[in-house]
């Protein structure tokens, strides 16, 4: 991954423009110099430099944004790794929910809804 797409000049200038002076995720008023231009889709997951792809947040939301593309980088990381069958050592995955054993069992939460549906049918259904 060390191929990192970035905004030409003209399009960067593009985006800027758009934005006219302000981010445009909070719509926090920037000064001229202000601001950063931020790939809406990262391109590790295959954003491009595009105006299209391009917006001008002010440095709390790029911030903000970049920490939510990082968790996103690693989750489609790790559906790759599970598509090809590519192991990883267990400390990748510390701190991952185990959500694996719960599917061989039963589904006991489910008895719980049929009294209200008897209920129901027992009002409804005298005549
Ligand atoms: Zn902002």
């Amino acid at each position: 991954m060390s191929k990192r797409m970035e905004f030409t000049r003209k399009d960067k200038a593009k985006i800027i423009a758009r934005a006219n002076g302000k981010c445009e995720k909070c719509s926090a008023m920037l000064k001229t110099g202000e601001g950063e231009v931020d790939h809406i889709l990262p391109c590790a997951l295959g954003g491009e430099a595009t105006v299209v792809n391009g917006r001008l947040l002010c440095r709390v939301c790029h911030v903000e944004k970049t920490a939510g593309d990082i968790k996103a980088i690693r989750k489609s990381d790790r559906q790759r790794d599970k598509a090809t069958g590519a192991l990883r050592p267990k400390s990748a995955l510390a701190g991952r929910k185990q959500s694996k054993p719960a599917l061989t069992k039963a589904l006991p939460p489910r008895a719980m809804f049929i009294p209200i549906g008897d209920t129901v049918f027992a009002q409804g259904g005298g005549e």
